[in-house]
């Protein structure tokens, strides 16, 4: 497998082809943004830690039957993946309140939720990732109905997956953000990463952030954090 030309560069990941048409090498970058990139810095080994959490959560749901654009890890910083078009609405599925959950509707950060929410918004940097329902995703032409159905209630089955998967470390999922795409043969995938600077995770006990709101509000040193997560993923049982 080669490696080939820059298909996309976002903030931070790079999407290269390969000579296999179907298959691309998605390289983790340092770069670390929030607030829509007005706040910016270079991490150093933020990539690193990225590419391996997000490759170990999706070799963990492709065993449980999810189906998802990862292959394998083939270095530090990079993971194969089927190429995939991604639809252009994400997917959040909340457990506790937090971020612009607890701004739009006004309750309380850590809250929990009766049950899990799953909430949809426009990928769209200009308009600030608006939140859109089936209506607005229909008439706006951003996707096919039934697959956005199909994408919530993977969400929902990745949530479960992932919930006991961190409760196992001791730590609590609190909300998280997926995105999806469709293979050159029109397959549903779970695609983009999913790592610190995805979802919220809170240790179970402290409360303590192991989350890119480290960086969003100064909490800390977020390689330190990203890495603590990283060791605490990686131990055994
Ligand atoms: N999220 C993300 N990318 C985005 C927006 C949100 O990965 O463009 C993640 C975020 O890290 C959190 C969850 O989705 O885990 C819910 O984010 P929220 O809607 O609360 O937005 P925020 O507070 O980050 O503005």
């Amino acid at each position: 497998m080669e490696k080939r030309e820059k298909l996309y560069e976002g903030k931070a990941k790079i999407v290269y082809a390969t000579d296999e048409p179907d298959k691309v090498v998605i390289y983790f970058k340092d770069d670390t943004t929030a607030f829509d990139g007005v706040k910016k810095e270079e991490i150093g080994g933020k990539g690193v830690i990225n590419n391996a959490i997000s490759s170990l959560i999706f070799e963990l749901l492709n065993k449980r039957g999810i189906p998802t654009h990862y292959i394998k890890k083939l270095s530090a910083r990079e993971m194969l993946a089927k190429r995939v078009e991604i639809i252009p609405v994400e997917v959040v599925v909340r457990n506790f309140a937090s971020g612009s959950f607890t701004r739009r509707y006004g309750i309380p950060e850590g809250t929990k939720l009766e049950k899990p929410l799953v909430e949809t918004f426009w990928k769209n940097d200009e308009l600030h990732d608006p939140l859109v329902c089936a209506e607005h995703i229909e008439l706006l032409k951003l996707a096919d109905l039934r697959d956005v159905e199909e994408m919530k209630k993977i969400a929902l089955q990745v949530n479960e997956i992932l919930k006991a998967f961190f409760a196992a470390k001791n730590i609590l999922l609190v909300d998280f953000k997926l995105e999806f795409g469709k293979t050159p043969d029109g397959k549903l995938v779970l695609a983009d990463e999913i790592s610190p600077d995805s979802c919220r995770l809170w240790d179970a006990e402290t409360k303590k952030k192991l989350d890119k709101d480290v960086f969003r509000h100064d909490l800390g040193d977020l390689r330190e954090v990203y890495n603590e997560l990283l060791k605490r993923l990686q131990e055994e049982g």
